[in-house]
């Protein structure tokens, strides 16, 4: 009797493991995708500007050299735009001359989502906010040591707080709320 009661307990476990399903294998579409922050297209479509919008949530991908941060070099951490988590760090960016902020790592490898995206006829691996579901960009594995990786990611998806070189505080005000470190 024990033995049953412990097969059926497994099988349980093992269906309820199931039925959620891994975000890597979902499309970018779809909505049954639980992230902590959930918001209505209406919702987004006031927080966000419109080229903030296309990108993070119809996966968009702004033009090579127009963003703002491809070219930036100063101290500091790199916010997703959409929930202020923060996501990349100034001292993994690189120079990958591809137009866009390029970095070798993550600031913390819990905060993205990486899955198959075989759109537009190419096999890449899609980069997205593990907070809120945006779409940052792509990750190839031509990037620098010691990862070998390259995230190319849209300035549009993300906001940068520069570093107070002095007492190594954030001092930007993108933070969820406002930059804040004692809240
Ligand atoms: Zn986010």
């Amino acid at each position: 009797m024990k033995n049953i009661l412990t097969f059926l307990t497994l099988t349980v476990v093992l269906l309820t493991a199931g039925c959620h399903a891994s975000p890597t294998n979902a499309p970018a579409t779809d909505t049954t995708m639980k992230f902590p922050v959930q918001k209505t297209d209406a919702e987004w479509h006031k927080q966000l500007n419109p080229e903030q919008y296309r990108v993070l949530r119809e996966a968009g991908t702004e033009r090579a050299f127009t963003g703002k941060y491809w070219d930036t070099h100063e101290p500091g951490v790199y916010r997703c735009a959409a929930c202020g988590e923060i996501l990349f760090k100034s001292s993994t960016k690189f120079d990958s001359g591809c137009g866009w902020p390029s970095f070798y790592d993550l600031a913390d490898q819990k905060k993205v989502i990486i899955r198959e995206d075989n759109s537009l006829g190419m096999e890449r691996k899609e980069v997205l906010c593990a907070h809120c579901g945006g779409h940052l960009g792509h990750v190839f594995d031509d990037g620098p040591q010691p990862t070998g990786l390259r995230y190319c990611i849209n300035s549009a998806s993300l906001n940068f707080d520069k570093v107070d070189d002095t007492d190594k505080t954030v001092v930007g005000t993108n933070a969820p709320n406002g930059g804040n470190p004692k809240k």
